[in-house]
C-alpha cells in the first residue's frame, strides 16, 4: 500500500490538478507579510478592501481551522494548480475576455473537485480539512511556491516551469501532517517582458499597482473608470497581456484545460452591440455559472462605453 501522501497526491491529480504539493502549516515568512502590509498601506490594492481584511489569518492560515480560535502551527497547506485554457482563442472584431473567465466559474468548479478529497482526509486522519478557492484570506501563490509547485513571476502569476502561467490555484488547509515538498526558488531573473508589455504601467520590476491594471479596473473596480485609463482595444473583461508577454507562456507545453474551462462559444463570439443590449435577464442567462457575473451588468456596460468604437480585437 503506498503511503498516505502518495495516495493523496494521486487523488489531487485525478481530480484534475496538473501539480500539487504540501507545505507545513505555519506563519507566512515575516518579510513576505511585511511586503504585503506595505503594499496595502500604499493603497495599491485599489478598492479591493477585502485584501486589507483578516491580516492575522493571512499571516497564519491555521486560524482558518478550529473555528478560527486555534493559532497553533502544525498541519499542512495542500496547494493544487488546475489548468485553464491557455492558447489564443480570440476572434477578429469580437470582444476579449481574460482566458480564465471564458469557461465556468472556477470557484464552483474547484470546490466541487476538492471537497470530496478534503472529506476523505478527515475520514482517514480524523483531522479537520478546509477547502479554499480564492475566498479565504490566504496568500495562495506564496503557498503554491512553498509547496514546490512553481514560482511567482513579475506578472503576479504562479508560473509552473515548462507548463506556463495558465493555472488556477486552490488549497486544502488541514491539521493532518504531510511530508513537505521542497519550495520552488526559481525567479524571473533579468527578464522584464511583462513589465514592458503592461499597457497601464501597473507592473514594475519589483511591484504591482492594481489601480493601473486593466484587469482590476474592468473587473473589480466599482464606479467610474479613472479619466486617464486607456482601454485596450477590445478587452471587455480582464487583460492577459502580461501572460502573453511571458516567455514561460510562449514556450510552455501546457496541459489541456479542465473541461469546465473550455471557452464558451457565446463568449468568444461576443460583440459590442450584444453587450450594449443586455438586460438583467439576458445577462443572467448568458453568464450562468460564469465568473464574469462578478463585474455585474453595470460594470460591463461601463466598460463597453469606454471601449466605444474600439472593439477591433484581433485586427
Ligand atoms: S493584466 Fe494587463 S494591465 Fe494588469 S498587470 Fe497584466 S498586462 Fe498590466
Ligand atoms: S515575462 Fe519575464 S519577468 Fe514577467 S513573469 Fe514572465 S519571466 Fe517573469
Amino acid at each position: 500500500m503506498p503511503p498516505f501522501a502518495d495516495i493523496l497526491k494521486d487523488k489531487l491529480l485525478r481530480a484534475g490538478a496538473s501539480a500539487a504539493g504540501f507545505a507545513p502549516l505555519r506563519e507566512v515568512a515575516p518579510e513576505v507579510m511585511e511586503a504585503y502590509s506595505a503594499w496595502i498601506s500604499e493603497g495599491r490594492h485599489g478598492g479591493m478592501e477585502y485584501l486589507a481584511n483578516h491580516l492575522a489569518i493571512r499571516r497564519n492560515p491555521a486560524l482558518l481551522l478550529g473555528g478560527g480560535e486555534d493559532p497553533r502551527p502544525g498541519g499542512t497547506v495542500i496547494s493544487a494548480a488546475f489548468p485553464y485554457f491557455s492558447a489564443d482563442p480570440y476572434r477578429p472584431r469580437r470582444l476579449r475576455i481574460a482566458r480564465y473567465a471564458l469557461g465556468d466559474d472556477y470557484h464552483e468548479v474547484l470546490r466541487r473537485r476538492l471537497k470530496p478529497i478534503a472529506e476523505w482526509i478527515t475520514a482517514e486522519t480524523g483531522k479537520e480539512a478546509r477547502v479554499c478557492v480564492d475566498t479565504a484570506p490566504i496568500l495562495e501563490r506564496y503557498w503554491a511556491r512553498e509547496a514546490g509547485i512553481g514560482f511567482i513571476g513579475r506578472n503576479r502569476q504562479l508560473i509552473i516551469p515548462g507548463r506556463g502561467p495558465c493555472f488556477l490555484l486552490a488549497e486544502i488547509v488541514t491539521r493532518a501532517e504531510l511530508p513537505p515538498d521542497t519550495p520552488c526558488r526559481l525567479t524571473c531573473g533579468e527578464c522584464d517582458a511583462c513589465v514592458r508589455g503592461c499597457p497601464g504601467h501597473a507592473l514594475t520590476p519589483d511591484g504591482f499597482d492594481s489601480r493601473r491594471c486593466h484587469s482590476y479596473l474592468t473587473i473589480e473596480h466599482r464606479g467610474e473608470l479613472p479619466a486617464d485609463f486607456t482601454p485596450r482595444r477590445g478587452w471587455l473583461y480582464g487583460c492577459d497581456l502580461c501572460i502573453e508577454a511571458c516567455p514561460h507562456h510562449r514556450t510552455a507545453t501546457p496541459p489541456p484545460p479542465l473541461p469546465e474551462f473550455t471557452p464558451r462559444e457565446s463568449l468568444l463570439d461576443l460583440a459590442e452591440d450584444e453587450v450594449r443590449n443586455l438586460t438583467p435577464t439576458t445577462f443572467a442567462s448568458l453568464l450562468r455559472h460564469s465568473p464574469i457575473k462578478r463585474a455585474k451588468l453595470a460594470g460591463l456596460l461601463r466598460n463597453i462605453d469606454r471601449l466605444i468604437s474600439d472593439t477591433t480585437a484581433g485586427e
